[in-house]
């Protein structure tokens, strides 16, 4: 992998209370810690700032491990780095919208499991119809295909015989995020994940 790529590798940003915020670049993880408004953080949770983490470096400079060069640095690029003075929460709540329905639902239909990856397959279904004051929210709409679409009707999933394969729920933004990014999801990241409680279920 050329250094370029290297560069353009997503890493994790911790905010002063350890939660897990935004993903940026290496490059620009890279510049914060340069200036000094962040630490590398690794998964047992200790931190290091960028002379330590150079000299950490130096151990792994014939390894495996991926290391970002420039004439006068050699470091392992970082997965995650801490921003002790960044104050910014974790956005909580998702924009309600057909994409990230979909993304939510994984692209198939909450009651067979059929995978709908023909966008003319796809249907929402309102649990509680909205003939009878069901609302358009997290938690009442699922992804559908027409089948059990038609079969469902005007009723609830009980009196149609439907069974919702989970119960739906308001998704988070950063799991969304990583969901549409699975490929960027590293290893190193779950422990951060489950302490913000991105992972949570
Ligand atoms: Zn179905």
């Amino acid at each position: 992998m050329g250094q370029n790529s290297l560069l353009q590798e997503k890493v994790l940003i911790l905010n002063k209370y350890y939660q897990a915020v935004q993903i940026t670049t290496v490059q620009k993880a890279i510049c914060h810690l340069v200036k000094g408004t962040a630490k590398v953080i690794t998964p047992d949770w200790t931190t290091h700032s960028l002379e330590e983490w150079i000299k950490i470096s130096k151990f792994y400079e014939n390894g495996e491990t991926k290391l970002i060069r420039s004439p006068s640095i050699a470091i392992i690029i970082p997965e995650a780095i801490y921003l002790p003075y960044y104050e910014s929460l974790p956005k909580t709540e998702v924009i309600f919208s057909r994409q990230n329905l979909f993304l939510r639902d994984k692209y198939t239909c909450q009651y067979c499991g059929k995978s709908l990856k023909n966008p003319k397959d796809r249907t929402i279904d309102h649990i509680i119809p909205r003939s009878r004051g069901g609302k358009t929210v997290w938690t009442n709409v699922v992804l559908c295909c027409k089948k059990c679409n038609l079969k469902k009707g005007d009723r609830t999933p009980e009196e149609a015989g439907l069974k919702l394969l989970k119960i739906p729920k308001s998704p988070k933004w950063q799991a969304l995020i990583l969901e549409d990014f699975p490929k960027h999801k590293k290893e190193s990241w779950k422990v951060f994940l489950n302490f913000a409680g991105i992972l949570s279920d």
